[in-house]
């Protein structure tokens, strides 16, 4: 072999590793976010103890729900959303415990979020002193959660189910029973969260028209023994149930009285972010 045949080997060899180096590039990157699919995306984000869900509709709007602790949550967008892609349609706080609110002070830091969902209820939190500040600086347009305001992604709708009326303002001595409930709909696909909501106000929602044979129904208050009573479930008698929880919490969620509430309604299946961690559902 020739000196000049060993450069045009090597040349050749040098031009095919970059060709398969792109093709590895090209299926990592398919492998590390999904790319839109004309297909309803739900996750419910491993976060460790707190809430964080993530919709993306077949239109590709993404909608986040709670941005769990700390910036968890940054992470787990990595995962499913494209490098490039820094764009949230609607950022929804349930409510201002920091379990729900911090990572989406991040959020907001880090990506061009177009609209907020809050309820305006009193706070002096400074975190979420901070997270109205950040909104104020970054002109975004906050929406405030009642009953009567549903919000409408392409063929995804949110209907609001509680507050049932505008809470702007409103001091709430548990902060929990302040927390946005949405019955999520795509096609015939029902999703209901209500964040952290408790008994006394699953109570007052059985009073009033509620969703039934809902798909998936994520666990209030972290599987706690202070939400999903008996009677509310069997109301919307869900098929699939998802609890957000963190591994080995202080609080020592979910509570086995819900556990047995779930299994007494005859839910299907039960997935916890502590032993599955992210949930996906695609419909
Ligand atoms: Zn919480």
């Amino acid at each position: 072999m020739t000196v000049f045949e060993i450069i045009k080997i090597s040349g050749n060899v040098k031009k095919l590793l970059a060709l398969s180096l792109g093709v590895c590039l090209i299926s990592i990157c398919c492998a590390l976010y999904e790319l839109p699919d004309d297909k309803f995306h739900i996750y419910f984000f491993d976060v460790g103890q707190g809430d964080s869900i993530l919709i993306k509709t077949p239109q590709n709007h993404k909608i986040l729900i709670d941005g769990g602790p700390r910036d968890f949550v940054l992470e787990r967008l990595g995962e499913v959303m494209p490098f490039l892609d820094k764009e949230i349609d609607f950022v929804v706080l349930t409510h201002t415990h920091a379990d729900h609110l911090e990572g989406l002070v991040e959020v907001l830091k880090r990506f061009e979020v177009k609209a907020v969902l809050i309820t305006g209820a009193s706070s002096s939190d400074p975190t979420y002193k901070e997270f109205l500040k950040t909104i104020s600086e970054k002109n975004i347009p906050i929406y405030f959660a009642e009953r009567k305001n549903d919000f409408v992604f392409g063929e995804v709708f949110f209907d609001v189910l509680y507050p049932f009326k505008s809470v702007i303002g409103e001091n709430f001595e548990n902060i929990n029973n302040s927390s946005i409930g949405m019955n999520i709909m795509f096609e015939d696909i029902q999703i209901l969260t209500l964040g952290d909501l408790e008994r006394d106000k699953e109570a007052e929602l059985l009073k009033r028209p509620l969703p039934h044979s809902v798909n998936i129904y994520k666990a209030s208050h972290h599987g706690s023994k202070t939400s999903s009573s008996i009677d509310f479930l069997k109301k919307i008698s869900p098929k699939e149930v998802v609890i957000q929880v963190g591994e080995g919490n202080k609080f020592k969620h979910p509570s086995p009285e819900t556990i047995r509430n779930l299994h007494r309604a005859n839910v299907e299946k039960i997935y916890r972010n502590d032993i599955e961690g992210t949930v996906k559902f695609v419909f």
